[in-house]
């Protein structure tokens, strides 16, 4: 059969090809990290096209970001040789549910000119809807609302679909009456949000059997990464186009599954056997990514999971030199960052690029410290999956008013926050001050301090924009006196920016908040506020192009599907990482989940896993001395090696990592006294013995061990 010798099936394991091959049916690949899940997806793309068993336009291939979207559409025409014609169904859910809808909008109500709505217009819709049914705004607030209906739309529940017990759980019982009416607004205004392009592609599909058949027949082969985090709604939708042509191909990993607070189901795993009968379940065990020791360590640790379809894994990858997980201490972030800035600078001296390393955060906060860090070493970073930290929603707006009360004249600024919060200070109101200010050439606060002499504007909104300037005035009167990084905290706290993000009931807010204690703190730092605006701008000014060499720097939830050379984990500590919002919302189910976090970001690595915890970190704007994570415990004690960061720490002999000695550790090693887990203890205890005994294990780090070392130390075994 000439297939067999099609290069691109060349270099698969049995169990791959299997997964490759197997068009007719439904297919679901279940396997861990790294196994080529994705690579079996794309080659399936691949072997489908060259066997001409479809064409381009009747493969929907769905992936979890645009991103990986486009990567794969390249990768495909790598493997075939040539450009790939059209794959016009290969997205995310959300960019082909548009384009479904596109076409038989009106059949749901809408025109096929709908615009999406953003968060802002969402809400704003949402709060409309509040007041028109006469609930208190402040005990039903648009953010809840905006959350819950999130939820309902999550698991595909139109208004007349709702539970009795939820319809009547929001808005005095009103529940489904605010939901319904929400939705009739979205459609007068011909707009759709997030959740209504799959909400409303499922309500076609139900109530227009013959345009599913339609889609049905189109679409001969179906395939879906990242299978364990799709909601119920996404499980709807192909269950619905998978009907009609069972040839669907899902690849998943139940311990990646790291989007349940957003309505992600793993138990669509199990569905799927139960649901697409006659599936095949295919399991990929060969890990093709990661040395022995990074697998070890991923794996060790996922077993402390229970609620796991369990798997195993193994690697042929052998490599005598390859270096063990490390494990470094440092002082706080800021030699955390500065540590991690030294090594990438080794590792760059040694000819690796900043293409294959990544920086991998829990809380998107912790990337300000780095951002800084790389500006004054002069590295090429690149934020992936977000913006960067000085780009993020709330720090613009934060920095706005910062803006506005140090350079008056910041027309800018003053837009952007003049009703943020809603201080009833709209567009109307607007339109005056711009009209005084260009006529008279003059900045827009003081068009408005003038207006507020006149009668010109609603006495409402002329107490509101007095009250407004009266605070500038008093901030500047402060800029003085007061140190800036608290001055900035007042600004904020008075001006009601972060009451809003408090009474915020949206997933994001409670990040938001902390990015917010974060820039606080970094203005902290500074000598004035106009120094560290200016800092921003010149952070703001360096921009690498795609094309250059850079590390990238993403929260552990956009690391999902990627793979680095070299992988930096910082801030493993409790209630970091695990997060103690999950562990307080969502219990043990909370923890597992911060466990396959920590599973997707070791198992990104393919060569070199270093991890990193701070004795002392600022959470919610407090120093506090912090206990090492759990997940450290629980890595395995063979694959991994503790390591000083002695570099770079200032006053303690600096003398690079060979003058470091164990007596010194002791001393600079405050939280000892909380720490709470006994196998570090030991640990420690090993490391500072193998460093006073002057044992090294010949990397160039002096007083360090392993702990296996320790192990033989002190364990019976030897
Ligand atoms: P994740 O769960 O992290 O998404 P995955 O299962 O999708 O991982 P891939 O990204 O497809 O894994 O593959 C991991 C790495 O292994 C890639 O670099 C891929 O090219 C490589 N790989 C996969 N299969 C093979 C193979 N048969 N031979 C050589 N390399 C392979
Ligand atoms: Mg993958």
């Amino acid at each position: 059969q000439a297939m067999q010798n099609a290069p691109y099936l060349e270099g698969l394991n049995p169990e791959q090809r299997a997964a490759v091959e197997t068009l007719e049916g439904p297919v679901l690949v279940l396997a861990g990290a790294g196994t080529g899940k994705t690579r079996v997806l794309t080659t399936r793309i691949a072997h489908i096209l060259t066997e001409n068993r479809a064409f381009p336009g009747q493969i929907l291939a769905v992936t979890f970001t645009n991103k990986a979207a486009r990567e794969m559409k390249e990768r495909i025409g790598h493997l075939i040789g040539g450009n790939v014609e059209g794959m016009p169904w290969l997205g995310t859910f959300h960019s082909i549910c548009v384009k479904i809808l596109r076409r038989h909008a009106e059949l749901v109500g809408l025109k096929s000119s709908f615009t999406i709505l953003d968060t802002d217009d969402q809400l704003r819709l949402m709060k409309q809807v509040i007041q028109a049914e006469g609930l208190d705004e402040k005990r039903w607030t648009a953010r809840a609302f905006a959350s819950i209906i999130d939820g309902w739309k999550n698991r595909a529940l139109t208004p007349d679909q709702l539970p009795e017990g939820e319809a009547r759980g929001f808005g005095n019982g009103k529940g489904r009456k605010l939901y319904e009416e929400y939705q009739d607004r979205l459609s007068v205004l011909n707009a759709a949000d997030f959740g209504d392009l799959l909400l409303h592609t499922i309500t076609l599909f139900r109530k227009h059997p013959d345009i599913l058949a339609d889609y049905q027949r189109r679409f001969r082969y179906m395939l879906v990464d990242e299978y364990q985090d799709t909601n119920i709604a996404q499980y709807l939708w192909l269950r619905l186009l998978a009907q009609g042509n069972p040839n669907i191909c899902c690849v998943g990993d139940d311990d990646q599954s790291i989007y349940g607070w957003r309505g992600a189901e793993v138990d669509n795993i199990l569905r799927f056997e139960h649901d697409f009968k006659g599936a095949v379940v295919i399991r990929l065990e060969r890990n093709y990514r990661s040395t022995s020791h990074i697998l070890a360590a991923a794996s060790h640790l996922i077993a402390h999971n229970e609620g796991r379809l369990g798997k195993t894994l193994f690697t042929d990858l052998a490599d005598p030199d390859a270096e063990r997980v490390q494990v470094a201490n440092v002082w706080d972030s800021e030699e955390e960052a500065r540590s991690i800035g030294e090594e990438i600078e080794a590792l760059q001296a040694k000819g690796h690029r900043l293409n294959d390393m990544a920086i991998l955060v829990r809380a998107s906060f912790q990337m300000r410290e780095f951002e800084d860090r790389f500006v004054t070493l002069g590295l090429n970073y690149r934020v992936i999956g977000g913006p960067r930290f000085y780009e993020r929603m709330e720090i613009r707006d934060a920095m706005a008013y910062l803006r506005c009360v140090a350079q008056p004249a910041d027309d800018l600024a003053f837009e952007r926050i003049v009703n943020t919060p809603k201080r009833g200070l709209g567009e109307a109101t607007l339109k005056i001050v711009h009209a005084l200010a260009r006529a008279e050439r003059i900045p827009l606060t003081e068009a408005a301090s003038r207006l507020c002499q006149t009668e010109e504007l609603k006495p409402k909104a002329r107490t509101s924009l007095k009250g407004l300037l009266s605070d500038f005035d008093r901030w500047r009167g402060q800029l003085e006196t007061l140190p800036p990084g608290e001055l900035a905290e007042i600004i904020l706290d008075e001006s009601g920016y972060t009451e809003m993000w408090r009474q915020d009931r949206s997933a994001e807010a409670p990040g938001r908040l902390d990015n917010l204690k974060e820039l606080s703190h970094s203005i902290g730092e500074f000598e004035s506020i106009a120094g560290f605006l200016e800092h921003v701008s010149l952070v703001m000014d360096r921009d690498g192009g795609p094309g250059d060499d850079a590390i990238s720097l993403m929260t552990l939830h956009s690391a999902k599907g990627l793979e680095f050379d070299t992988v930096f984990l910082p801030g493993w500590e409790e209630g970091l990482f695990p997060h103690q919002r999950a562990l307080d919302e969502s219990g043990r189910a909370g923890l597992e989940e911060e466990r396959r976090l920590a599973y997707v970001g070791i198992t990104r690595a393919k060569r070199r896993a270093k991890i990193w915890f701070a004795s002392n970190r600022r959470i919610h704007g407090l120093w506090q001395s912090t206990v090492p994570s759990r997940f450290l415990e629980e890595l395995p004690e063979d694959q991994v090696e503790i390591v000083e960061q002695g570099s770079g720490y200032g006053g303690y002999g600096g003398g690079g990592f060979g003058s470091y000695g164990p007596s010194r550790f002791d001393n600079r090693d405050p939280f000892r006294s909380s720490y709470s887990t006994p196998g570090w203890q030991r640990a420690q205890k090993a490391r500072a013995e193998a460093g006073s005994s002057g044992r090294s294990s010949g990397s160039g780090f002096a007083g360090r061990a392993t702990l296996s070392e320790r192990g033989r130390r002190e364990g019976p075994k030897t």
